[in-house]
């Protein structure tokens, strides 16, 4: 088993989770429950992480997480609505679901 993915946001392990699932790579989450509530910024060790349960698999997720979550160029987003920054990846607001704006820079 290989750690592959963690972030204070366990939002956004989710979406890599959500990725992986996608792509056929079975993957856990661990620190799930630990994570402080929205708005707080929990320390690392309690960062939710996500593991890969192959070894022969980290490349591949590994991949697929960073493609998604660099895409191209773009740079990280703010909503418009809730001011939140979201990644590139995010077609919609991880925090109040407000579609992504066509000129987000
Ligand atoms: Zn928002």
């Amino acid at each position: 088993m290989k750690l592959v993915y963690t972030h204070e946001n366990r939002l956004f392990v989710g979406n890599a989770h959500n990725l992986l699932t996608q792509a056929g790579i079975p993957a856990i989450w661990k620190n799930e429950s630990t994570s402080s509530a929205i708005g707080e910024v929990a320390p690392i060790s309690a960062w939710p992480e996500l593991w890969v349960l192959e070894d022969a698999d980290y490349d591949r997720a590994s991949a697929i997480i960073s493609n998604a979550f660099s895409a191209s160029d773009s740079p990280a987003w703010v909503c418009s609505q809730c001011k939140e920054i979201n990644e590139p990846a995010f077609e919609y607001c991880w925090n109040c679901q407000m579609e992504k704006p066509e000129s987000a820079v």
